[in-house]
């Protein structure tokens, strides 16, 4: 068989000669068929060293709202980036960006601009603790908020585990149980509980509105809205985690979607179209601990102004028309999902496919799971992660860039010829690895 991927194997052989493991974020160790080296991408498609093309649904793990070098915000990003990199002080386009987040997101009286997701939800945390004299932070399983020491806990805890929270890396401050505990989300009876025992303790309860660190899993009717009371009858902070929905779902992200209105909330990733931007905000009377300095919040990078002219520039792309690329991605993205369901269901294997058109997860059920519907972390467990490797590397293969944990991104630069190409992939890539696959175990029972 030929190898498509000769040069980025020579790279990666090289790099870890310098960079730790040959890679600048150990997640990117996992990526199939193997951590490949990219030379450029424009609009849907990224092209690798070895000349490979692909449709590319990594999309920087959820930025590329607008899809690879959208021309607008390249140009606004170079104007300022021939201004001047970085002032560490004030700028207009600061306060233009801030206000257009104050006047989309409902729930933004005030805002604060940092670099990367993990380190803003950080500074919430911090915020919380700060405004309720509480130290206790509740987290759910399955979700991610970072790599920081204080909420990377429980993202892939041993099944089985209770509430203590269970640390992702080694060198990590254990988890106390009077800072930390994690629940089952889309379970209010677990919350109900755990709260009638620890509310008063409790500074925050931090969530993604949608699961999507784990199969992109939807809130059950009403489960928002039942965190939103029973955090305020506590004087508990309700956070909204939307570095991923934030911007993709809707301009209001997954609180404007849902109708929700959360205390404190993160956004990053889309809101700079892939430079790197994050933002903390929320309600001003918690924000007034940072405006007068009784809470500590720094950055050299904050507002970075090429990072804020991409936002700046972002946004108004994402208002213009009505929302048009919020229809756009709507309709591509549910031609996708519809598409490989209908693939799958025509050769006769079970598929998964959930989310939102913009952010949907793929995975393959293990043997004997095919009628679990995945509504938490414990049952995302009944999901054949082998199998989908194996599904990721056909599909690069086959000219298609997925993530190996089985979200998908979408981009307004995808179309609709975009979508009939990846399912001809999908088509080729199951009939290689995954209906053997099912056969194979079916004549086994
Ligand atoms: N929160 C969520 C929901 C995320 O998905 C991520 C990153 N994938 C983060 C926080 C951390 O953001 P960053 O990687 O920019 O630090």
């Amino acid at each position: 068989m030929i190898d498509r991927y000769t040069q980025s194997r020579a790279l990666l052989k090289r790099a870890e000669k310098s960079l730790a493991g040959g890679v600048s974020s150990n997640v990117r160790r996992g990526d199939k068929p193997v951590p490949m080296y990219f030379d450029s991408g424009t609009g849907s498609r990224l092209f690798d060293v070895d000349g490979n093309e692909y449709i590319d649904y990594v999309l920087g793990r959820g930025p590329l709202i607008l899809g690879h070098t959208n021309a607008e915000v390249i140009e606004a990003t170079c104007r300022q980036l021939w201004m001047g990199q970085v002032y560490a002080a004030q700028h207009e386009g600061e306060i233009k960006l801030a206000e257009a987040i104050v006047r989309l997101v409902p729930s933004a009286e005030r805002v604060r601009f940092g670099i990367s997701g993990s380190e803003a939800v950080h500074g919430a945390l911090r915020l919380a603790r700060a405004f309720t004299g509480r130290e206790l932070i509740v987290k759910f399983a399955g979700q991610y908020h970072g790599w920081l020491d204080n909420i990377l806990y429980s993202l892939s805890p041993p099944p089985g585990a209770g509430e203590e929270g269970v640390a992702e890396s080694r060198g990590q401050f254990p988890a106390r149980e009077s800072h930390i505990a994690v629940l089952p989300w889309n379970d209010t009876e677990a919350v109900g509980s755990y709260l009638s025992k620890h509310g008063h303790q409790i500074a925050a309860i931090i969530t993604e509105p949608v699961m999507c660190n784990t199969a992109v899993i939807e809130p059950k009717p009403g489960y928002l809205q039942f965190l939103r009371e029973i955090t305020s009858r506590y004087g508990i902070l309700l956070i909204f985690d939307e570095v991923i929905t934030g911007f993709r779902l809707s301009i209001a992200g997954a609180q404007g979607h849902y109708g929700i209105r959360p205390d404190l909330s993160i956004f990053g990733k889309a809101v700079a179209n892939g430079l790197p931007m994050s933002v903390m905000a929320g309600r001003e009377d918690l924000f007034a601990l940072i405006a007068s300095g009784q809470v500590g919040h720094g950055g050299t990078y904050n507002s970075l102004p090429p990072a804020i002219a991409a936002g700046v520039a972002t946004l108004g792309i994402l208002e213009r028309n009505d929302g048009e690329v919020y229809q756009k991605l709507q309709e591509t993205g549910t031609a996708l999902m519809e598409g490989i369901r209908d693939r799958a269901a025509k050769m006769g294997v079970p598929v998964i496919v959930q989310g939102h058109a913009s952010i949907f997860f793929v995975g393959f059920p293990l043997p004997g799971k095919e009628r679990v519907p995945i509504v938490d972390y414990k049952t995302s467990l009944g999901t054949d992660n082998d199998l989908y490797a194996h599904f990721v590397s056909a599909m690069a293969d086959n000219g298609v860039r997925i993530i190996p944990r089985g979200n998908w991104f979408l981009s307004a630069a995808h179309t609709l010829a975009d979508v009939e190409e990846t399912l001809a992939a999908v088509e080729e890539s199951l009939a290689q690895v995954v209906v053997p696959y099912y056969s194979a175990v079916g004549s086994a029972r």
